[in-house]
């Protein structure tokens, strides 16, 4: 049996005794595996056995690196055959583990390898989208779909996110109030499903597949191509924060903000988020190196209210041709809201520096070796009829002032979101994003910081606040059962007729594999 292993396509031979996956699954699988770039380098099982949250790790027998969607269909299509699990990494930037394999005998399908053919990325000037490999980066999309002058519409804060990683959960950002998290705009999709077929799925052909992987956490197939929509691309950002003392008007003002979706681009923000701030150290932190060294914000100055402050962030989008009127639009729009007016803080650059703004953090971060640290996040979307309730007892109750990370809060409207897709979201209108995105730097912290996020859990249950779970993080049936709720059952066929045997991303832990 021929292994790939190594970027320069030499090829060694593996005895059986040293490749767990041969022993695992039998020779039945080497035909099928031989040229998919299949790995039990060390070095290689390592890196895909931790993610970006570091609080899992995974056992993986082998790592294929897949060129093409037929390899793809291969290596699952022999999964599927011999009992064994798979699971799809993007980059590998979940939290809790959901991309790795934690069976023994699984394998990782590598998405974002080397062995990508040329082809990973083409641009359809004409018809307005681009088709593009699942494991390909939202920034790698983004460079390609420049050169032509055009963009998708909806993002994510970071772009260092797979395609397929991202439209396996839905991808918001600051536009899903406008356009739909990322979900929404995709035309397309060719996925690989559990049973090795590969398969072209859109609204009109294969439906149920394709509204089944969007959204479908890994459960349903692997993308292996996605057809997202794009607009001309703007050039410039206008990017304006404006802070809140009192939550009310800060919400009322977000609500009133998302509510312009569909006006005309002059009548409307084109990017609505928020965080809050319960700590001085914060504001003039990393996510918002923004307020300048020059110009520090200082909490007390501002009397906040319960010690907490809001800031609210939005942007507006031009070009050389509507620059003029770009101050008069957001001089109307601001004066409908009610900030506290001495504090605005404006700044202004290219449309790409502004999407790609988290990695500048980034780098800042791992040039301090805080990166590749434990991230215990929890993503929760929040009805807005509780947004105040929440509020009350979570960030001016529960957080106390060391809150290890930005808390980002947000509304969207749930029309944007097509209900026939896989993800859960609240019952109501509007919901709130509020995700607690932490560092734990020592094990204190992060076992301090993972107790005030199951009782911040616990508080929305005791209160009855109907909260979903973003990028979902579950061990027991039960829980999935609630998190899904109404589409539990459409869950449960959808994965018995694309993945009866169970053996896609096992590391969501949704499903028990059973061998
Ligand atoms: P992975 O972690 O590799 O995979 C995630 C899941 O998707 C796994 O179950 C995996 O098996 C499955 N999967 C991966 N590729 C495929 C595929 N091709 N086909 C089918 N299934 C697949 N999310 C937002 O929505 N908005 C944000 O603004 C945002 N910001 C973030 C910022 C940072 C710094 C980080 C670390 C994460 C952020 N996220 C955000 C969350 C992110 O979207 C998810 O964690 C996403 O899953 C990461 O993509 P990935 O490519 O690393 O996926």
């Amino acid at each position: 049996m021929a292994f790939n292993n190594n970027n320069n396509n030499k090829y060694v031979l593996l005895t059986f005794a040293v490749c767990p996956l041969i022993v695992a699954v039998g020779l039945t699988v080497v035909p099928e595996l031989v040229d998919v770039g299949l790995s039990v380098e060390r070095r290689k099982l390592e890196a895909v056995s931790v993610d970006f949250g570091r609080l899992s790790k995974g056992e993986a027998a082998a790592v294929a690196h897949p060129g093409t969607a037929e390899e793809v269909a291969r290596v699952v299509k022999a999964a599927f055959e011999a009992r064994f699990p798979v699971s799809a990494r993007g980059h590998g930037h979940s939290i809790n583990g959901q991309a790795l394999i934690r069976e023994k005998k699984g394998v990782v399908i590598e998405m974002g390898g080397q062995n990508q053919n040329d082809n990973s990325i083409r641009v359809f000037e004409k018809g307005m989208y681009v088709d593009v490999w699942g494991g390909k980066l939202w920034i790698e999309v983004l460079s390609a779909t420049l050169e032509y002058g055009l963009a998708p519409m909806s993002w994510t804060d970071y772009l260092y996110l797979s395609v397929g990683g991202t439209l396996s959960n839905a991808g918001i950002s600051g536009q899903t109030f406008n356009h739909g998290p990322q979900i929404t705009n995709v035309y397309e999709l060719d996925v690989v499903t559990g049973k090795g077929e590969l398969v072209t799925c859109s609204e009109d052909r294969n439906a149920e597949l394709f509204h089944a992987v969007l959204g479908g956490l890994g459960q349903f197939g692997i993308i292996t191509r996605a057809r997202i929509a794009l607009e001309p691309a703007p050039q410039r950002v206008r990017w304006i924060r404006v802070l809140y003392s009192n939550f009310a008007r800060f919400c009322k003002d977000q609500e009133y903000l998302i509510s312009l979706h569909g006006k005309p681009e002059k009548e409307r923000f084109d990017y609505v988020e928020g965080f809050v701030i319960v700590d001085e150290g914060l504001i003039n932190n990393w996510r918002s190196s923004f307020f300048s060294a020059s110009n520090p914000v200082k909490i007390t100055s501002l009397n906040a209210d319960g010690g907490v402050l809001y800031c609210l962030e939005i942007t507006k989008n031009y070009n050389q041709a509507n620059a003029d009127s770009l101050e008069e639009e957001i001089q109307s729009l601001l004066k409908k809201l009610d900030f506290i007016p001495t504090s605005v803080f404006t700044t202004d650059l290219p449309y790409v520096d502004f999407l790609d703004r988290v990695h500048k953090a980034e780098l800042k971060l791992r040039s301090k070796g805080l990166w590749d640290v434990p991230h215990p996040w929890l993503n929760l979307f929040v009805p807005k009829s509780r947004i105040a309730d929440f509020d009350k007892g979570v960030f001016k109750g529960i957080l106390g002032n060391k809150t290890s990370g930005p808390i980002l809060i947000y509304p969207m409207n749930k029309n944007k979101w097509d209900q026939r897709s896989s993800v859960v979201t609240p019952e109501e209108d509007v919901f709130y994003l509020v995700a607690f995105l932490r560092s734990a730097l020592d094990t204190e912290t992060l076992e301090y910081l993972s107790n005030e996020n199951r009782q911040i859990l616990r508080f929305c249950h005791d209160s009855e606040i109907k909260v979903k779970q973003y990028l979902p993080h579950y061990t027991t049936h039960q829980e999935w059962m609630d998190h899904f709720g109404d589409k539990w059952t459409q869950f449960i066929a959808r994965k018995m007729q694309f993945d009866p045997r169970q053996i896609l991303a096992t590391g969501q832990q949704i499903f028990q594999f059973d061998p």
